[in-house]
């Protein structure tokens, strides 16, 4: 459903991207590890363009991805969480989740209110649907921000370090909802390091250095008997 070829990124004279290759069919899961700098979020960016790229092709459902492109309607089939949760501060859970079906999909309130409270239901927080972000936790703040992406019934979740600015013990709850998103079957990216997610949920992980792939293969594999000494270097280091 998603093939990246060949992928080439510079931000002026800098490489952040070389000759990517990222092929994924409809329901699989791919985690995405490597060191701060490596080009991971990049890949996610260029995934729905919210960066050109220079050089290769993306496609997404069978339709490679040029400057005639129109961005709302791929954007509408791609959700993206982030480490920062990005909410609507003066906006409540609830209008929150409902603000891109009724301004991206001209939906009638009434339909997104009952899909936005099937959602709060999913990430478990029916009990939050009026609350602000300010009176939230960053781990409800993220759920929510998850039912939002989920508003839009996109084909691709794609989530950059969605725990890594959480407290601890707010984490599983995230990873939680997560998981039981990937049991549905959603077609997932995931940046992150948290290594018993990527074991539970990953068909494949991608170690990815200076913008390339240095290996890739099902979690057990990686992790137990990574090929390459930058992966175990890293590996090391993570853990
Ligand atoms: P981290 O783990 O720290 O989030 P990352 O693997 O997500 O790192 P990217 O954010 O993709 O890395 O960045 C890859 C490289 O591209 C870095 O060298 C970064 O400085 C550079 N870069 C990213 N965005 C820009 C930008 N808008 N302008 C210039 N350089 C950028
Ligand atoms: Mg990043």
């Amino acid at each position: 459903m998603l093939e990246m070829d060949k992928v080439d990124k510079a931000f002026g004279p800098v490489e952040v991207l070389r000759g990517f290759d990222l092929h994924l069919h409809y329901g699989e899961k791919v985690v995405i590890i490597g060191p701060s700098g490596s080009g991971k979020s990049t890949v996610l960016r260029c995934i729905n363009r919210l960066e050109p790229i220079q050089g290769g092709t993306i496609s997404f459902e069978g339709e490679t991805l040029t400057a005639r492109t129109n961005l709302c309607s791929l954007r509408a089939k791609i959700g993206m969480v982030f480490q920062r949760f990005n909410l609507f501060p003066h906006k409540t859970a609830l209008e929150n989740i409902i603000e891109a079906p009724l301004i991206v999909k001209k939906m009638a309130r009434g339909d997104a209110e009952a899909i936005a409270g099937r959602l709060l239901e999913q990430v478990g927080l029916s009990d939050k649907r009026d609350s602000y972000p300010r009176e939230l936790s960053g781990g409800q703040q993220q759920r929510v921000a998850i039912a939002r992406a989920l508003a839009m019934s996109p084909k691709i979740m794609l989530f950059d370090e969605p725990t890594s600015a959480l407290d601890p013990e707010l984490v599983g709850e995230v990873l939680q909802v997560m998981k039981e998103l990937a049991a549905d079957g959603m077609t997932m990216v995931v940046v992150t390091h948290e290594m018993g997610f990527a074991r539970e949920v990953a068909d494949r992980v991608i170690f990815m250095d200076q913008g390339t792939i240095v290996e890739e293969g099902p979690p057990q594999a990686i992790f137990e008997a990574p090929a390459h000494e930058r992966t175990k270097s890293f590996l090391r280091r993570i853990r």
